[in-house]
């Protein structure tokens, strides 16, 4: 089995050999507001709480809140935007991967290369002053404080080309990268197709449109609105819960922690000390019991030859 581990874009961004240097508290600097993201964040926010009304409520379109939880998070954010794009830990085919990021896109967590980068800027100076989001300036800043203010210097190419080189070079996502409105576009367009199809199997299934408009409102609410509050918490649990709560097994150089609840709701992604430890690497379960669902769902892609070059835990690869 061969990994990219060695590959110039792994070595470029220098994910596998991070460390930490100074670990001097500060605060971070506040820019101006971020309308362009607080408003469709409380937009959002707020059209989820509408799930609390019982008109709104369907169980298909529970259903749909937690099916799509870990299709639109696990497969788009974790599997894609994280451990595929941003550390290059595995690699399935262009349309697949392109696929992976359209959902995660659905998300509305930002585009593929300004989410790589802010990774990789998160990995480079971990709780030290360039860090996006440390908890060192507040768990609330670290939550989704930091997505509310101007940082200008990470609006620039510059930072882009510097941090996801890679992902600009994919023409696909230099187009979303040149388009960023794009992204709206796309997240409007599958809103719709879930209403739309709420809509016909309402009317089709209950006899009449009402029924059709209330299964609608239901999975757009529930299947739509509330699923992606839930996936915005479930990946900013992991930039603010992880860094405070939780055991060490590595002396990482910053606050990294494995955080048992974190690792459940987030499919694996809360073993982030053992992430920080070994960033390259698809896996962060490092003990049996750190059950990492992600890296299941990246063996069953292999297994059936949609993924290749999966890179093994460090202890794996070096006792190979
Ligand atoms: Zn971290
Ligand atoms: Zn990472």
């Amino acid at each position: 089995m061969s990994t990219t581990l060695d590959s110039p874009v792994a070595t470029s961004v220098a994910v596998d050999s991070i460390a930490s240097a100074s670990q001097s508290p500060r605060r971070a600097v506040r820019g101006a507001i971020h309308w362009e993201y607080m408003v469709p964040i409380t937009l959002v926010h707020g059209l989820a709480c509408l799930a609390l009304l019982p008109w709104c409520f369907s169980w298909s379109g529970l259903a749909l809140a937690l099916i799509g939880t870990n299709v639109f998070g696990t497969l788009g954010i974790n599997l894609c935007y994280h451990r595929l794009l941003a550390h290059r830990s595995l690699t399935v085919p262009l349309w697949l991967e392109r696929t992976f990021a359209t959902i995660a896109v659905c998300s509305m967590e930002d585009t593929p290369a300004r989410w790589v980068a802010t990774h990789r800027l998160h990995h480079m100076h971990s709780d030290e002053t360039d860090d996006p989001h440390s908890p060192r300036d507040g768990i609330v800043w670290s939550h989704a404080g930091w997505l509310f203010r101007r940082a200008p210097g990470r609006r620039t190419l510059t930072f882009l080309e510097k941090y996801a080189r890679d992902i600009l070079s994919d023409s696909y996502y230099r187009f979303l990268e040149r388009r960023p409105t794009t992204v709206l576009y796309i997240y409007l367009l599958h809103a719709m197709a879930f209403a739309l199809l709420g809509l016909l199997v309402g009317r089709l299934s209950g006899g009449d449109w009402p029924h059709g408009v209330q299964l609608s409102v239901s999975w757009l609410v529930w299947g739509v609105y509330l699923r992606t509050v839930l996936v915005w918490h479930i990946t900013w649990s992991v930039n603010s819960l992880t860094h405070v709560f939780g055991y060490r097994s590595y002396a990482t150089g910053e606050d990294s922690r494995n955080n048992l609840l974190v690792a459940l709701w987030a499919m694996g992604e809360g073993w982030h000390n053992n992430h920080h430890h070994d960033p390259a690497s698809a896996s962060v379960q490092h003990k049996w019991w750190e059950l990492d669902v992600t890296y299941y769902i990246i063996l069953l892609l292999e297994r059936v030859g949609l993924a290749t070059d999966v890179i093994r835990p460090r202890h794996v690869r070096h006792a190979r």
